[in-house]
């Protein structure tokens, strides 16, 4: 029997892109809550803008002002993956409710809506048709990634804490089956498990204790994932460490950082605003834990 599966090429390519609808708006849903930030308590700083439509997807990274230099620097990524909203949103409401307490006390580095296009078109994907989080390395070639890691790297600065924001949603057997495609894989056995609860995913070990810290505190918003295995990685007490990859947001930012995780929020069985405070609570923590709190 032949085998007829081959990756996607340019054409099958752009005919997903056309296949994408916009169902939202990143100016009114994001750049319009960056700008209303409060100007006595954030910098706000374009870092480029998506290429294809520079007008409409300008990138924005938010710092705190009056940088403390003896204080820790903790910086939050939202929405590398678009279509997890919770990521983008959880990020814009930590800087709207409670970043100002910590003025002067931490220093925040925010990049709330890191794929403004896929936010658009509720989907993982760049309009390229490739994951911005596998492409946190050298070698990566999504934009939105490469955009990222120049704009940390002019930033010159070492962070205390990083913490990626994200969602895994029932979507993603759908969008696994999609990635197959594209990938000329077969679909495999395992492609439709999805965690049913909130979980931690780390670049190193060594983050394990600030980790355990961290589900202690989600674990008073939303159910902690109980599984013995999580993609395939042994979890305990739903902390999995994914130290095999490096192409991820948290192993380009693990570089800076003392410590790392991204942030798996499970959105099929609570609220949007349950979501937001798990988000925020997984912040909070990581900026207590760098304060020595
Ligand atoms: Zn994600």
């Amino acid at each position: 029997m032949t085998d007829d599966l081959k990756p996607w090429g340019p054409e099958e390519r752009q005919a997903w892109r056309d296949r994408q609808t916009i169902q939202r708006s990143y100016q009114d849903d994001v750049v319009t809550r960056i700008k209303a930030l409060p100007k006595g308590e954030f910098d706000v700083e374009q870092y480029g803008a998506l290429s294809h439509d520079p007008e409409r997807y300008p990138l924005f990274c938010v710092k705190s002002k009056d940088w403390n230099a003896d204080a820790p620097v903790v910086v939050v990524t939202g929405g590398v993956h678009g279509y997890e909203d919770s990521g983008v949103t959880g990020c814009l409401r930590f800087m709207e409710e409670e970043a100002p307490a910590y003025h002067g006390k931490v220093n925040f580095v925010f990049f709330p809506c890191v794929s403004p296009f896929a936010y658009e078109i509720n989907h993982r994907w760049n309009a390229k048709a490739d994951d911005p989080n596998r492409h946190f390395h050298d070698k990566g070639t999504a934009e939105e990634a490469q955009l990222l890691m120049a704009k940390v790297k002019s930033l010159k600065l070492h962070f205390n804490a990083a913490v990626d924001l994200h969602e895994t949603n029932n979507r993603d057997i759908g969008l696994t089956i999609e990635r197959r495609a594209r990938d000329g894989q077969r679909v495999e056995p395992g492609d439709d498990y999805i965690p049913e609860g909130y979980y931690l995913v780390l670049p190193s070990r060594a983050d394990l204790p600030l980790a355990h810290k961290v589900i202690e505190e989600v674990r008073k918003v939303t159910p902690i994932c109980a599984d013995k295995e999580i993609l395939g990685y042994p979890a305990e007490n739903g902390i999995i460490v994914l130290d095999d990859l490096k192409t991820l947001c948290q192993d380009f930012m693990r570089q800076y950082a003392d410590v790392g995780m991204t942030t798996e929020i499970y959105p099929e069985k609570c609220s949007r605003d349950e979501c937001e405070r798990a988000q925020i609570a997984t912040i909070r923590t990581a900026v207590k834990w760098t304060m020595g709190k």
